[in-house]
């Protein structure tokens, strides 16, 4: 494993070693194949979900919506919201418990319908950010983007969703993720990204169907199955890269500026204690108080009661006692 890998996937290495890790390089930044492409078609999953909020208000706005559609909404935000949180997160970036074949192909797979990119980039970009934390190299920090409160907006809009059109910084799958190059239930999934996108939104179209008996209870639920799915999921993901790097509390003192961000904690299933995780990046909970909503956390718990998950990394109230302590 890379140095890289290490200080990101480590959570029991001290954040000091991470600047043990050599300075950045061209070796790290994945070069891009089809950049035009690229940004095509990341507008398009970003901006047209959004344009169809218009829709989903309209229909708010002359009380249309069915109950089905808010059954639909919840039937996929969470499991594809698991999937990004507990599979490509927990599971594949951090490696913060151990599983079989299918549960990591489904995770992997449900992943990968919210539509934040394949499987493998997802994971390579992200180690790279814990690699580089809000230093030169990572590919979505809020900050170094100047003073003032024109480089405040610019660095939050930059974090929150500029990133994922530029590609000067993207991670070299090689470097960052050569496990899951080897894995071959990963490699599958992420060959078949296009493939799980549109089990994302049939899905909900079929759900609908099935709830109402139509063709419009169908179409509603892709509008929020879909649509507004995608929509709330993706900014949730996004506000952590900007938010939980700017607002809220920091229990721990990290070499980095990421937050605690009580508000986005149900909605985000648990990611948005967000300054807890850069502590301890390999634990399994990135709620560590009784009061810290973590659903991500309960859900690798049963998986675990179940004999599904072995091997899950929890941080003592010592070792967090420890860390928090001023150095
Ligand atoms: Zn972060
Ligand atoms: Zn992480």
């Amino acid at each position: 494993m890379s140095t890289y890998e290490t200080a990101a996937v480590d959570g029991g290495a001290p954040a000091e070693d991470r600047h043990d890790a050599p300075g950045r390089t061209a070796a790290d930044i994945e070069p891009v194949a089809h950049e035009t492409l690229d940004r095509t078609l990341t507008g398009i999953a970003t901006v047209v979900p959004f344009l169809m909020l218009a829709v989903a208000g309209w229909q708010l706005w002359n009380r249309a919506l069915g109950w089905s559609d808010v059954v639909v909404f919840f039937a996929t935000y969470v499991p594809v919201g698991l999937g990004v949180t507990v599979g490509l997160h927990r599971l594949l970036t951090h490696r913060s418990f151990k599983t079989g074949p299918a549960v990591r192909g489904v995770l992997a797979a449900l992943g990968s319908a919210a539509i934040e990119g394949p499987v493998i980039a997802w994971v390579a970009d992200h180690r790279k950010h814990h690699a580089f934390t809000d230093r030169e190299g990572d590919p979505h920090s809020p900050h170094l983007h100047g003073g003032g409160l024109r480089g405040t907006v610019r660095g939050l809009v930059h974090a929150h969703v500029g990133w994922i059109f530029l590609h000067t910084e993207r991670a070299a799958k090689a470097r960052f993720a050569p496990d899951l190059l080897a894995d071959p239930v990963v490699r599958f999934v992420d060959r078949t990204f296009l493939l799980w996108v549109v089990a994302g939104l049939a899905f909900p179209f079929g759900l609908g169907v099935a709830l109402t008996g139509s063709v419009i209870g169908g179409l509603t639920g892709l509008l929020w199955g879909g649509a507004v799915r995608i929509f709330l999921l993706h900014h949730v993901t996004f506000s952590i890269n900007s938010v939980c790097h700017y607002f809220g509390r920091r229990r721990f003192p990290t070499d980095d500026e990421s937050t605690n961000n009580w508000p986005l904690a149900l909605l985000s299933l648990g990611e948005s204690w967000h300054n807890n995780h850069h502590a301890f990046p390999t634990s399994a909970e990135h709620g560590l108080r009784r009061w810290e909503l973590d659903p991500s956390a309960l859900v690798i718990r049963a998986l675990e009661r179940l004999g599904l998950a072995w091997d899950v990394v929890r941080i003592s109230p010592e070792r967090q006692a420890a860390k928090a302590a001023p150095a």
